[in-house]
């Protein structure tokens, strides 16, 4: 990582214009170490500002057979091809790179959470993935969610047992 950016940064002060594609291949096996190898070596080049592109493989046949990434994503993961392009698309999300999908905004929950986060968050991905752009904040409790909103453009927050309110931004549109 350090090499790479220091090669970048030289770049720069040649005042080089062309752009960079980030390569990375991951020798692991499991999803869940492909996504994090994936999303430290490049997610963190392009936080800092760095590169224009990324190229995902694989330095492992034997990972070709183990994609079981269900659970991880809403989105289709039949073979390493969907696992992959979802992955890359979901590294250029969060770092801002390119907006390609919803974005979900969820506590991580405690014991104020009034509703089975989980579940109440893929009931509403299921019907808003289709969103590009929009981010939705999905929130356990009153106390605190809607100040850990961010940014949100709509909000869902648990207010009472068995009671929700939806934000619109900031301004309360409906309690139920
Ligand atoms: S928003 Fe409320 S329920 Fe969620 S983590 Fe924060 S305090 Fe807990």
């Amino acid at each position: 990582m350090q090499s790479v950016r220091r090669m970048l940064i030289e770049f720069m002060n040649r005042e080089f214009m062309n752009p960079v594609v980030l390569m990375t291949d991951s020798s692991w096996h499991t999803p869940d170490e492909h996504l994090i190898h994936f999303a430290t070596e490049t997610g963190a080049l392009l936080l800092d500002g760095m590169g224009d592109g990324i190229c995902l493989g694989y330095s492992s046949k034997a990972a070709m057979d183990t994609v079981k990434a269900k659970g991880r994503t809403y989105l289709p993961v039949n073979d390493i091809y969907q696992f992959t392009n979802n992955t890359a698309f979901s590294i250029l999300q969060a770092t801002r790179t390119r907006i390609s999908k919803t974005e979900y905004i969820s506590c991580p929950s405690c014991g104020r959470t009034l509703f089975d986060l989980q579940e109440t968050t893929a009931k509403i991905r299921a019907v808003t993935h289709h969103l590009k752009g929009v981010k939705i904040a999905i929130m356990g409790c009153i106390v605190n969610g809607p100040g850990e909103m961010a940014d949100a453009d709509f909000g869902y927050v648990g207010s009472g047992p068995g009671k929700i309110t939806l934000y619109k931004g900031k301004e309360v549109i409906k309690k139920m």
